[in-house]
Parts: C-alpha cells; structure tokens; sequence
C-alpha cells in the first residue's frame, strides 16, 4: 500500500526526528478544501481537520490571497510598535465574542498560560488572595496543552511522566461524563468542584466539552451550575475554547448551548485559518487590567501576519455559513453514524461536526484508523478508544455520504 517515495520519506523521519509522535504511514504534500493527497497523488477525506485547525478547510482561497497580499507588506514586527492589522483584528474578534479585551498569542498551551497569569493576577489583585496561594480548579480527563505547567495539572500519566517536579495551585475536580450514572446533571462533579473551592481559588479552567479526553460531552444544565458556582463563591470560569470555538460544536462558541457567558476565554486552532499558529486570550477589562507592560508577552503574538490572517479567518466563519454548516451537518453526520449498529459500538456522542465513536476494548480504534485510511479517509483515534470525526466545517451532504459508506464497509470488515 505504502510505496517506496513514502517508505523513504517516514525512514528520513524515523532517523532525524524526536519519536514523540506516532502518525498513520501516510505522507501527505498537497491539501484543498477538505481533501489531502499524498506524494503519490492519491486522494483523502481529511475528517480530523488536523485536530479542529482546519476547520476553513485546507489551502482557503481567500485566506491564500490574504496571506500574501499581507506577507509581501509587513510580517513581523513585533509589539514594540502598533500595527494597522493587529487594531483591525483585536477590535473584531473583541465585537464578535463580546469580549471586552485581547491578549494575542500563538499556539493554544500558550493562550492557556496567559489565562493562568490572568487567573492569578485577578485572585490576588481584586479577590485578595495571599501571596503565591492561588488555586485553580481542573477537571479530571482535562487537556490544554504541553507545557511543564499544564502537563503537571493533567491526569494523563502519559503526559507527566518524567517531566517533574511540577507547579503547585492546581486542584483536580471531576468532570461531567454524559456517560455517568447521574440522572440529570452529574452530582459528582459539581458535589467535588463544591469541595475542592476555598477561598484561595481564583478560577475554574475547563473544556465545555473535552475534545483530546475523547469528545467527552457534558449533560446539559452541568455548565451552568458550573457558572452559578463560580458567582457564588466569587471564581472567574474560564474556559478553554480551542478545539470547541469557532463553529466547531455548531454555535460560535461551545458555551452557547449552555446560554451562559464565561469571564475568560481561550481560542487558538481555528482562530489562525488553517494557515498559521494563532491564539487569544480574551476577557473583560478588569481582569486583563492586572496586565502591565513587562509582566506578558510574546516576541510573534499578535504579529501583522497573524492578525491579517486570524481576521479573515473570523469573517469567513459567517461568509462561508461555517458554523450553520457545522450545526446541520454534524447532527446530519451523528444521525447517520447512529443508525449504525454494531456489536462494538459503545456509545457515539459530539456536537456539530465534533463526534466521538467510542468503541468497546474488543477492537482498537487505530487499527480501524488505519483500515479508514485504506478506504480514502483520514481519521485520528483518541484515547484508543474513541474515533473522533471532525472535518472541515466546508463539508457537503454529499462528501458525508459518501465517507459513510465507506465507515460503514470497515465497521463491516471488523464486526
Ligand atoms: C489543542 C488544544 C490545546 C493546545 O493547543 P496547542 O496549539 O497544541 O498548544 C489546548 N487546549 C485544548 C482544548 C486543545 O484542544
């Protein structure tokens, strides 16, 4: 199947890289829309939309045109200076979101440090908090990135280990799982956020739904409480919207489904297009006010670039019908998925075009990664049990259609 150009190609990687991936055997060179061809030229549906970046779909004309017009103007020149892009681009993303204030980075584990540092700030600036006690809530399951700091906090031994000793301030809590045995919403995890706020804590970081954890979603009604909790106890709820914004899950931004507004937010993925690393923290005034010159930064964040780019990107969300799209094809893609029945399907779950197929430890969701692959579909397990599916929010009827039949012959295969 893999031909001798790509043999080569993933040996060259064997040799000179770090192993601290483990990719299907495929070399990709070319992508367009929501396919990606390989060095032979054979074609994929990319349903992983490199884990929700591409939610524009790959090489977006109008993204391209910008990219360029821009890269022959003014690339990088750091917030030494202002920059035309940079105001255009802040005072958008900031109507779009009503969010008050924006603080530019570039990769997601970056945005979810500056919300840390925010968090911080906030506890022991407005809310009093003793010198170097804050607290911050995590839930179990939790993923925000790579960081020494954020991979301390995770309950992934996976992540932690060996990369010790790690920051102190961050408490566990339980997370919602729609597969609980709670009724309605999940007593457990609200009764431990209960007991694990003090009044040291100066924020709740969480996923509306945790994407990496496996597409784990929570009951409806479990966000909220969530929101009330955090006003009673006087703890900003901060959540991290990297792989759940911008259309993914159906509505702009996952916390809708749930009528609730958070008092920091965190974008990254999609944010840059496809195209480039981009990501924000975004708050209100109050919060980002315990930000002074010196005390933050990032030499690229923010960039001309970027923020050319990142623009464009937020208008094509409406221009494009993106998050419509997401909303009618995902549940349109979940339904279809569902009718599906078999043995070693444990439960299919998701909003918009973000669905997980959990499988039962029978069968390993690579290998059926790996059969999809044979079939022209490019899909990424998590977790090894959970199949996610998350094309580009471009995607047609047709293009699902035909990727269900094609899941449908390797579920067949393995049943
Ligand atoms: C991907 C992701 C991150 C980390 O983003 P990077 O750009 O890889 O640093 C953080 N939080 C969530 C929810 C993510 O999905």
């Amino acid at each position: 199947m893999t031909s001798n150009l790509q043999n080569n190609l993933i040996a060259k990687e064997e040799v000179y890289g770090a192993k601290n991936y483990s990719p299907l055997p495929i070399v990709l060179n070319r992508g367009e829309g929501v396919y990606l061809w390989d060095v032979d030229g054979n074609k994929y549906l990319d349903m992983m939309s490199a884990y929700s970046a591409v939610s524009h779909g790959h090489s977006h004309p109008e993204l391209i045109k910008v990219l360029t017009d821009q890269a022959k103007k003014l690339s990088i020149s750091s917030r030494a200076f202002y920059t035309e892009p940079f105001a255009e681009y802040i005072e958008k993303l900031s109507k779009i979101s009503n969010f008050e204030s924006v603080l530019p980075m570039n990769t997601g584990a970056e945005a979810v440090e500056t919300a840390i540092k925010a968090a911080r700030r906030w506890g022991y600036f407005t809310k009093g908090i003793q010198k170097d006690c804050a607290e911050i809530i995590v839930a179990e399951g939790n993923f925000h990135g790579r960081t020494t700091t954020i991979v301390g906090f995770s309950s992934e031994e996976e992540y932690k280990k060996g990369f010790g000793p790690f920051a102190n301030g961050f408490v566990e809590a339980e997370y919602c799982r729609s597969n609980c045995d709670c009724s309605k919403v999940c007593e457990k995890s609200i009764t431990s956020i209960k007991n694990a706020l003090n009044k040291n804590t100066c924020a709740v970081l969480v996923e509306p739904i945790q994407g990496e954890g496996g597409i784990i979603t929570p009951q409806s009604g479990w966000l909220r409480q969530l929101r009330d909790l955090c006003n009673e106890n006087n703890v900003l709820l901060i959540l991290d919207e990297i792989q759940s914004g911008l259309g993914r899950t159906g509505k702009l931004f996952a916390f809708e489904h749930e009528g609730i507004k958070p008092d920091g937010l965190i974008l990254g993925k999609a944010l840059g297009g496809g195209l480039l690393p981009v990501s924000a923290f975004l708050s209100s005034k109050e919060v980002m006010s315990h930000f002074n010159p010196g005390s933050h930064g990032s030499t690229f964040g923010g960039n001309p670039l970027a923020a050319r780019v990142a623009s464009k990107a937020l208008d094509l969300l409406f221009e494009d019908n993106l998050i419509e799209n997401s909303k009618v094809m995902g549940s349109y893609l979940k339904a279809q998925l569902s009718e599906m029945k078999y043995s070693f399907i444990k439960e299919i779950r998701g909003k918009g075009l973000w669905i997980g197929v959990e499988l039962d430890s029978t069968i390993s969701a690579k290998k059926i990664c790996l059969s999809l692959m044979k079939e022209g579909i490019l899909a990424k397990e998590t977790h090894q049990s959970v199949i996610r599916f998350a094309p580009p929010l471009v995607i047609k009827k047709d293009e699902i259609d035909w990727a269900l039949k094609k899941i449908d012959k390797v579920f067949q295969k393995y049943e």
